[in-house]
């Protein structure tokens, strides 16, 4: 008689802080017999699995060592087929950039069961954490997550579209591309003296941020040395953002 196969649960993880983690994903993780984590994952969120369980690294992050996409596919259909529960540990939510889709299909494909816990994503959390309101109904029609590192190949974000739609524009992994990201958008119609923030490492013990315009966002991320992982925040709603409060929570965590 074959084996029953196990499941996969593909778990959004929040941008940091291990108190924004979701019950769900708590639940999980303490059935899981193997926990697969990508290197945005705060380690304190780890303690939730079982102490037997195997917790396997499988970080990838912009120019470091990185772990390729099919073997970790491969690993967690190995460790499903041998009727393991694996918890699949994502930064912010597994669909947004996250890659959940992809992996979900390639272990259904397999006939693996598949659960996807949705997490607080970074696009959602980091501006919270700066004070800014995404969709503040005065100046905000909407808000749109938008890569500013789209996948090889594939074309780049319509920036002179994204200018005019009097969106909040997230920008995720736009942080080494800041500077041309701007000016693509004040060529596509915005003003220089949009408001315009950095927001890095949020929820984490070495978050900061800064408020400035989209003017001046490019030349002021290189001066101030931002780095991944960061996102951009860009549009009216940016003029709220509390840099002092922000730097006085930093100092407390
Ligand atoms: N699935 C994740 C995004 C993965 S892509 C999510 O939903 O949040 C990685 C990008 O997310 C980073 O380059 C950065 O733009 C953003 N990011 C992730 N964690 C962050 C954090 N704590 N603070 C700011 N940006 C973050």
């Amino acid at each position: 008689m074959a084996m029953k196969s196990g499941k996969v649960y593909l778990i959004g993880a929040g941008p940091g802080d291990p108190e924004l983690l979701t019950l769900k994903a708590v639940r999980a993780l303490k059935q899981a017999d193997v926990v697969l984590y990508d290197a945005l994952v705060d380690s304190r969120i780890l303690t939730h699995a079982r102490w037997s369980a195997r917790r396997i690294p499988v970080g990838k992050r912009a120019g470091c060592k990185s772990t390729p996409q099919s073997f970790i596919e491969r690993l967690m259909i190995q460790e499903a087929l041998a009727g393991r529960t694996v918890a699949r540990l994502k930064g912010g939510d597994p669909y947004v950039f996250g890659r959940g889709g992809e992996e979900r299909r390639h272990l259904l494909a397999q006939g693996i069961d598949v659960e996807v816990i949705p997490g607080i994503t970074a696009g959602i959390a980091a501006p919270a954490r700066a004070g800014i309101p995404v969709t503040d109904r005065d100046c905000a029609r909407g808000v749109a997550l938008v890569t500013g590192h789209a996948a090889e190949g594939a074309p780049e974000p319509d920036w002179a579209a994204l200018a005019r739609s009097g969106l909040t524009l997230v920008i995720y992994m736009g942080v080494s591309r800041c500077a041309a990201i701007c000016e693509a958008l004040m060529q596509g119609g915005l003003s220089p003296v949009t408001p315009a923030a950095v927001v890095q490492s949020a929820w984490r013990q070495d978050e900061r941020m800064h408020a400035t315009t989209l003017g001046l966002l490019g030349a002021d991320v290189a001066r101030l040395g931002y780095g991944s992982p960061a996102v951009l925040v860009v549009g009216e709603v940016a003029r709220h953002a509390e840099v002092a409060q922000l730097e006085t929570k930093s100092q407390s965590r």
